[in-house]
């Protein structure tokens, strides 16, 4: 009797369990990363986690949320050059917000 290989993992199932991060790496992200830097937005890891929390994809504003505003200011530029434009609510250059 050929027996089929079986899975125990129901994939078919609503929602989702994501495995915890490797050791040493982001707890949101899954990428070794200082913790004073981005989240990488392009992990898969960090949009699922974040979806998880927040019922929407994270933005790269979401995942320089947590930088200081030296560090924001620096992958603003970065990703302009990559065309990538960041909304963020404080617009640099010196400017405040003004909410
Ligand atoms: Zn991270």
């Amino acid at each position: 009797m050929a027996s089929e290989i079986s899975n125990d993992q129901d994939f078919s199932k609503p929602g989702f369990h994501l495995l915890p991060a490797k050791p040493g790496t982001c707890q949101e992200c899954a990428v070794a990363h200082d913790p004073a830097q981005p989240h990488n937005q392009q992990s898969l890891y960090y949009q699922y986690h974040f979806y998880a929390d927040h019922n929407r994809w994270p933005t790269w504003e979401d995942a320089i949320a947590h930088c200081t505003e030296e560090v924001q200011n620096y992958w603003i530029e970065a990703l302009a050059k990559q065309g990538v434009s960041v909304k963020n609510k404080c617009s640099k250059g010196g400017n405040k917000c003004s909410n």
